[in-house]
């Protein structure tokens, strides 16, 4: 499962041995860790266009910033898109790596061609950047609507923990910004991760007990040791439930009876065949699991009210629902379908039960998943990304923790990518 190529490349005769064959030199990404939470080297605020937003205020950087800030918002034609030009050519190569260049850009408006053309361009401006820029640095776009609202995504986007998300255009509407402990921002919050007792989940669900929640870990009863031992060891629960049982979301209002905050739904099978050798089984298992009983659960859990007000749902859709796999129509559909989901309820989960609804859409991510993909199909799906690596668990789960963050109200029927600006379906 270990990238050993990544860690070749990472010694001084495998740095002279790529580079003479030339070869791909992925830069080792640098993540979150107790030590070392933050940055060192300061954020440069820069502007393109005549900025409308104010109170963004981050440390100076030093020599090398660790990350680059660019207030694109004002851009309204293609002047001010030499602008945005002018402000990053002369400081682009300067920002260390892994690093981050976050853009700031507004909704385009219906009514200004102009302006429209001028914003649309940061998105291709954004992931052709973050394609080139190498060195483990990550480029993406945010439009805003209201600044006040975007301090916990731009605190994630500037911060070692989105290690692995590069490429993405994020849109953040209007919300109160709540008022939270930084450190421990889930303190007093329960999250149930579906799935958890492994893989993905199992690091979704040290994440959110690390920021404070209490976790339940629900995976289906052969796993229930696995649930278990994690549950303990993060202070938290397991329940043993099959996620396809009719009375799942019973179920689960049963065993939470002082409600829930935070949701996710990351429980996810493969059942790969091409579709002429597919049998109904393969279909409907995938779909069951997948994508219907993420449909049951929401729709219980709300009518319920056991998802509280200011509630967040996170589900885990996959590049391969946005681009399509070979073997992967029944998985493709269910995936896709995630992203249905999120897109429809997000605005009326959100008036009717103060809840936010978006998705995470994973990569090539190192678990047990895709360590059981034949060898070069692998490598491929490794290096096929701006980062030219796989993420790891930990990515997804930031970023799973970034949208249950309390004050990420604003960050609603998104579809975040975590795959390291994959080509597939970019
Ligand atoms: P995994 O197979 O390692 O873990 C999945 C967990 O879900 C297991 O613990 C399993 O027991 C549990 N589960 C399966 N069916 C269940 C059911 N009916 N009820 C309750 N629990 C059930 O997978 P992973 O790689 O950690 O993936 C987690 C999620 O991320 C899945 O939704 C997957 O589709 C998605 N994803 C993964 C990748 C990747 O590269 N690993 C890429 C894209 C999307």
């Amino acid at each position: 499962m270990a990238d050993r190529y990544l860690s070749f490349t990472g010694t001084a005769p495998g740095r002279f041995l790529t580079r003479r064959l030339g070869l791909p030199q992925p830069a080792p990404l640098r993540r979150w860790s107790r030590e070392s939470p933050e940055f060192e080297g300061g954020v440069l605020l820069l502007t393109a266009g005549k900025s409308e937003l104010s109170g963004l205020e981050f440390p100076a950087p030093s020599e090398a910033p660790a990350a680059v800030l660019l207030d694109a918002t004002g851009v309204r034609d293609v002047e001010g898109l030499a602008e945005v030009h002018a402000a990053l050519h002369p400081v682009v190569r300067s920002v260390a790596a892994s690093g981050r260049v976050v853009v700031l850009g507004a909704p385009l408006d219906p009514a200004d061609h102009h302006q429209a053309a001028a914003q649309q361009a940061l998105e291709g401006f954004t992931r052709s950047l973050g394609k080139e820029i190498g060195r483990g640095r990550t480029v993406n776009l945010v439009r805003l609507t209201d600044a006040s609202a975007a301090g916990s995504t731009l605190r994630f986007l500037l911060s070692p923990r989105s290690a692995y998300v590069s490429g993405q255009v994020i849109e953040v509407g209007r919300a109160q910004e709540a008022d939270v402990d930084r450190e421990h921002t889930l303190n007093g919050r329960t999250a149930l991760v579906t799935g958890g007792a492994r893989g993905i989940g199992a690091a979704v669900a040290e994440t959110l007990a690390r920021d404070g929640a209490r976790v339940v870990v629900l995976d289906v009863p052969a796993a229930s040791a696995d649930a278990e031992q994690l549950a303990a060891r993060l202070g938290g629960s397991a329940l043993a439930l099959d996620i396809t049982a009719p009375d799942a979301g019973a179920r689960i209002a049963e065993a939470l009876p002082d409600g829930l905050d935070v949701l996710v739904h990351n429980a996810g099978i493969t059942r790969d065949r091409r579709l002429a050798n597919m049998p109904a089984e393969r279909w409907s298992s995938v779909l069951d699991v997948n994508l219907a009983s993420v449909l049951r659960t929401t729709d219980a859990l709300l009518k319920t009210g056991t998802l509280r007000r200011g509630g967040r749902i996170v589900a885990t859709a996959s590049i391969a629902g946005i681009a399509g796999n070979t073997g992967q129509t029944n998985y493709g559909a269910s995936k896709a379908g995630v992203v249905g989901l999120v897109r429809s309820l997000a605005p009326r989960a959100a008036a009717e039960h103060g809840v936010t609804v978006n998705a995470v859409a994973p990569g090539f991510i190192e678990t047990k998943m895709t360590a059981a993909v034949p060898l070069f199909i692998r490598e491929a799906g490794r290096r096929m990304n701006s980062l030219g690596q796989g993420g790891l668990p930990v990515d997804v789960a930031e970023t799973t923790a970034w949208l249950a963050h309390p004050a990420s109200g604003a960050v609603n029927g998104q579809v975040v990518r975590v795959c390291g600006q994959s080509l597939l379906g970019a």
